[in-house]
């Protein structure tokens, strides 16, 4: 991502950036939905917010959503259908961050939640592991 995305990405999002970089392709893929998803949630008269992207106990959250709903009984069945299509987007960016390692983006069976320091848990490959354990050390 160069430095004019990730500045665009950022404003949009209330909390900005909270996760290292392996996840901004998930994060690229998300905003390019969400650009779409805010166009239709105003032409049915809602406002929206993306407020938080972040990592949490090694998981990807993705808080994101609906804020008004504007007038009731208006597109009250095509509003129904674009919470559903975000609540699956978000559930498929979470899932995809299982996978995928959140220091350098490689998706292999070696990455996994867990501890290279003392404090935080991160999704993260074996190669990964190994150097932020050995930059803990140096530190
Ligand atoms: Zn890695």
């Amino acid at each position: 991502m160069n430095s004019r995305k990730r500045k665009e990405i950022e404003s949009e999002i209330v909390r900005g950036i909270e996760v290292n970089d392996g996840w901004l392709s998930i994060l690229e893929k998300f905003y390019d939905y969400w650009i779409t998803f805010k166009e239709k949630a105003r032409k049915l008269g809602c406002e929206v917010e993306f407020f938080q992207f972040k990592q949490k106990f090694g998981g990807l959250r993705v808080y994101a959503y609906i804020e008004n709903e504007g007038k009731q009984g208006e597109f009250e069945k095509e509003k129904e259908v674009l919470k559903q299509e975000l609540r699956k987007e978000i559930q498929e960016c979470e899932g995809l961050a299982e996978k995928t390692c959140e220091f350098c983006g490689s998706v292999n069976e070696t990455v996994k939640a867990r501890k290279p320091g003392d404090f935080w848990i991160f999704n993260i490959c074996d190669e990964c592991f190994v150097k932020q354990r050995k930059e803990e050390k140096n530190e």
